[in-house]
């Protein structure tokens, strides 16, 4: 080759490789161009990292700092709150759900004195084992293993009751113990101890002024006791005095005396009554009695009132109730007394109803409801529940008019609540008012309610005549439910024309507006009708002293007991229906022989003036009367000269009224005879009645004694033998 190609082909390759050269450096550049770029990105990205760590740890050191914080916070509320839990007085404590303690206040271990053991990790079951063993709490009448297992009960119950105990220092503690959700019990013990003596002193306070209370009742019941027998002498002299030929003048001022002197004495026995009643005195005195009888005494007492005043008084005792139960009949008849008495005195026209009804309970028992409805002033709404209150009356210009104490129904109130049952009123002003109450009482005879009789085959149908719808709804019923058709008139001249050959018996009301029940039956007679005419009488005195009262076939009493009724059906069978009427018992032909011996009376009285008393209401009438001043006195003259009637007081010195009927009683069971006692007493209602009857008396009369209460006595007492007391013209018929 030559040197010209040799140089042109090195200069090739210089050239070659002075490209490839600036090719490798032109690489190199961008290389490291690029991996500036690279290390620029790459310091800016450390920059970033290095910001962020910054950032973290800066976060971290500010969440440190708060986590003290609030950690130091806890610390501090918790201190707080056990300082708190530590000031209290009271005992305060937790455990866990297994009943160990997790910590307790100082006043809670405090109880348990200088005992190391109780403290967080001691059992609850240990603590109530230190209780009874270390004698820190008095477990009263609970021996210490008996009061540890109910305590223990207690504790393991879901929500515990809370429980006071006592300590052995006469401190009371109240346990008041909570589980939490999470089964942690939070334990109180709250020092009651000045509440409890407080308490204490109040019921100590409360019980003196009771009785307190108790003294001053059982004073006023000792002093309307002792105003009663004086109060008698004076009512009865009065009445004496007004018998004696006074004139008008006169005659007005004795009556005055009379009747205040009444009026006052039943204030004073509504006094003692109450105050009886407020001195726990008075006690009921349970024992059989006829329910139904005792209502019938009760309007036969009213009866003369309501007749004055013109108000029908009728009873509707259920058909199909028991009438014997046990009871107080005393203080049945006093409440009874008392609602029948305000009906009948507040009632200026219309009637006085007393409704009984009853159902028999599966144990012997009853329960009876008793209303006595009227149709009298009423009371206003306002008012109702003000007049059970003492002294309480209605105050308005027409209740001025009645007199009372205001007493009554709080008595009665109180009694019906002793005997175990309520007392209510419904009442509208101007219209009527409804007074009722329910008790429940024991049949005095274990059988079943009384039969209702058969009635006659021959009555078929009845005619019932009476002016007053209430007495035509009872009798319409109680026929009915014997099978017998009624029919009902209001009028005897409705009755007349109503009049048919199918009725078989009429029972005829007697005072009526245009025809009364005699012109009536006289009525019925004149058109041939010879059928039984029965006349129901408020007043059968008056209807058996008709001429008219000839052409009926009997009188019965006004309300009619059942008993009565029932006997009169069964009377009627197969009887001939021609009239036949009994005669009252002092109506009776005398028996009147020249030789007869006087009846002989004997009176046991310790009062010189209720002596007097007695002596000149019974001067008229033929009688041998011997006087004893108290009870042995009159047990001699019992011995003496077997007398046909005592009349005895109850308390007199020496030997009481009952203790002397039981001597005589006694004797009687020897000789077989039985001398009607009359117990006298100052207050019919006083509860006294049951013991005095109990003691062998039969009968008794209330003081201020009663002129015609005691003739008729003496008049029902006198035996064949003896010559008639009363004169031809007494009151007593
Ligand atoms: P008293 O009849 O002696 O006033 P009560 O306690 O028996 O006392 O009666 C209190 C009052 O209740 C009566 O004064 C009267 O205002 C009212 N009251 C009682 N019963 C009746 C009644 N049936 N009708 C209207 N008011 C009556």
């Amino acid at each position: 080759m030559s040197l010209a190609n040799k140089l042109a082909e090195e200069r090739r390759a210089r050239l070659a490789a002075e490209r490839l050269l600036e090719l490798k450096q032109a690489e190199l550049s961008a290389a490291n161009r690029k991996l500036g770029r690279h290390a620029l990105a790459l310091t800016k990205q450390i920059g970033a990292t290095q910001a962020e760590v910054e950032t973290v740890r800066d976060e971290n050191e500010r969440v440190k700092s708060d986590l003290t914080e609030a950690n130091h916070k806890v610390q501090q509320a918790e201190k707080r709150l056990w300082l708190s839990i530590q000031s209290i007085q009271d005992g305060f404590a937790f455990f866990d759900p297994d009943g160990y303690m997790i910590g307790a206040n100082t006043a809670y271990l405090s109880i348990f004195d200088d005992l190391e053991e109780v403290g967080p990790g001691v059992s609850y079951m240990r603590i109530l084992q230190l209780l009874t063993d270390e004698g820190i709490v008095n477990t009263g009448d609970l021996d210490p293993k008996t009061w540890r297992d109910e305590m223990a009960r207690r504790w393991q119950a879901p929500t515990p009751s809370q429980k006071v105990i006592q300590l052995w220092n006469e401190r009371f503690i109240r346990l008041i113990d909570q589980r939490g959700h999470d089964g942690d019990i939070v334990s109180l013990a709250l020092d009651i101890t000045p509440t409890v003596r407080y308490e204490a002193q109040l019921r100590a306070e409360r019980e003196r002024a009771e009785a307190a209370n108790r003294a001053k009742s059982a004073f006023l019941a000792n002093m309307s006791h002792e105003i009663r027998t004086p109060m008698n002498g004076v009512v009865g002299m009065a009445e004496l005095l007004g018998d004696t030929g006074l004139n008008d003048e006169q005659q007005l001022y004795v009556n005055t005396i009379k009747n205040s002197g009444e009026a006052l004495l039943v204030i004073i026995n509504d006094v003692l009554d109450y105050s009886k009643i407020e001195a726990d005195k008075l006690k009921l005195n349970p024992e059989p009695f006829d329910l139904e009888r005792c209502i019938h005494e009760v309007v036969m007492l009213l009866q003369p009132i309501a007749r004055d005043k013109g108000i029908a008084m009728a009873v509707d005792y259920d058909l199909f109730l028991h009438t014997n139960f046990v009871g107080d009949p005393g203080r049945v008849r006093q409440v009874l007394t008392n609602l029948a008495g305000n009906a009948v005195k507040f009632t200026l026209e219309g009637h006085v109803l007393i409704r009984v009804t009853g159902v028999p309970g599966p144990d012997g028992h009853s329960s009876v409801h008793i209303s006595i409805e009227d149709t009298g002033i009423g009371i206003p709404e306002d008012k109702v529940q003000h007049i059970f209150g003492e002294f309480n009356q209605v105050e308005d210009d027409r209740n001025r008019n009645f007199e009372g104490t205001g007493l009554g129904l709080a008595i009665s109130q109180r009694l019906i609540k002793m005997m175990g049952g309520e007392l209510w009123v419904e009442s509208e002003e101007g219209v009527g008012s409804c007074f009722g109450f329910k008790m429940d009482m024991p049949h005095a005879d274990a059988g079943a309610p009384p039969k209702v009789p058969q009635m006659p085959a021959e009555i078929r149908k009845v005619l019932i005549v009476d002016d007053l719808e209430v007495n035509r709804i009872i009798l319409d019923r109680q026929i009915s439910a014997l099978g017998v058709t009624p029919v009902t008139c209001s009028r005897a001249g409705e009755a007349l024309d109503r009049m048919s050959d199918d009725i078989d018996l009429v029972l005829t009301d007697h005072v009526m507006p245009d025809m009364d029940g005699l012109e009536f039956a006289q009525a019925l007679r004149d058109r041939g009708w010879q059928g039984p005419v029965v006349l129901l009488s408020s007043n059968p005195t008056v209807a058996h002293n008709d001429p008219g009262a000839s052409q009926l076939t009997t009188i019965l009493q006004k309300p009619l007991q059942r008993a009565e009724l029932f006997s009169l059906l069964a009377d009627l069978e197969g009887r001939s229906i021609t009239p036949d009427i009994p005669r009252l018992p002092d109506a009776a032909p005398p028996a009147d022989e020249p030789d007869a011996r006087p009846m002989r009376v004997l009176v046991a009285e310790d009062n010189k003036t209720n002596q007097l008393v007695f002596r000149k209401m019974v001067k008229d009438l033929d009688i041998d009367l011997v006087f004893a001043n108290n009870g042995l006195e009159a047990l001699d003259a019992y011995g003496e000269a077997l007398p046909d009637l005592i009349f005895m007081d109850i308390s007199m010195p020496k030997m009481d009224g009952k203790t002397a009927a039981r001597e005589i009683r006694k004797i009687e069971q020897d000789t077989g005879n039985h001398v009607p006692i009359v117990a006298v007493t100052a207050h019919a209602m006083s509860g006294d009645a049951d013991d005095i009857l109990a003691a062998g008396i039969d009968f008794y009369l209330t003081k201020p004694l009663r002129k015609a209460a005691l003739h008729d006595r003496i008049g029902e007492h006198c035996p064949d033998e003896a010559r008639p007391p009363l004169p031809d013209d007494s009151d007593a018929a």
